[in-house]
């Protein structure tokens, strides 16, 4: 009879430690996001980056457009002060880890001077060379880094700042999404070459999609 009590005792125990630990694991799991940091930013796949910063702008009274699909070149967002039909800045967005140099920026600059719109942001979750940051400079030009959207997005008014962190983690946000496709991706292991047995991200339309991503 003692012995039962005892067992109970020790079995209820267990059973709450177990509770306990899972509860923890859920929590965490859950990524509920209270602030903005640069690994959560990192961690988004480039269409949603690219979304996030249309999505701040809107927050902060711009009207967006989504211009272009594509993971490199073109212009990405371009926004219009409400109510005025001519576009007031464009952005384009680039979600790597490498510095973005001065060709890329060259490039935004000549198409704000062919669409003749006055300012034009480039975002980036990295950072830029030092030879892009002096040919910006003095130009309507802005070279937002990874730090700068942290600061930007955290100084929203409260609730914005968690709609815009709900906006950036729902659904599946990091696997990338094809630019060609629009679908998400799909991890795939090369087969041949000699890159075989390296993992990659592959569209799911291959082989008539040979649209791929480095595996960051
Ligand atoms: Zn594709």
């Amino acid at each position: 009879m003692e012995y039962g009590i005892v067992g109970l005792i020790v079995f209820a125990l267990v059973g709450l430690l177990v509770k306990k630990r899972t509860k923890k694991r859920n929590q965490r799991n859950k990524k509920d996001y209270q602030n903005w940091n640069i690994e959560l930013l990192n961690a988004l796949e480039w269409k949603r980056f690219e979304e996030v910063i249309a999505r701040y702008y809107e927050l902060i009274g711009y009207r967006s457009e989504v211009t272009r699909m594509g993971a490199d070149g073109g212009v990405d967002v371009v926004l219009y002060q409400q109510g005025v039909q001519t576009p007031a800045i464009i952005i384009q967005c680039k979600s790597w880890s490498n510095k973005v140099g001065v060709k890329a920026i060259r490039e935004l600059y000549g198409v704000m001077a062919g669409e003749g719109i006055e300012y034009g942001v480039f975002a980036t979750t990295s950072g830029y060379t030092q030879e892009a940051i002096d040919w910006a400079d003095g130009k309507r030009l802005q070279l937002m880094n990874g730090d700068d959207f942290i600061t930007a997005f955290n100084q929203l008014p409260e609730d914005q700042k968690i709609q815009l962190l709900q906006f950036a983690t729902s659904g599946e946000y990091t696997t990338p999404s094809c630019p060609s496709c629009d679908t998400k991706m799909i991890q795939r292991t090369a087969t041949k070459g000699k890159s075989a047995g390296s993992v990659f991200w592959g569209c799911t339309n291959y082989p008539r999609c040979k649209q791929t991503f480095k595996m960051t």
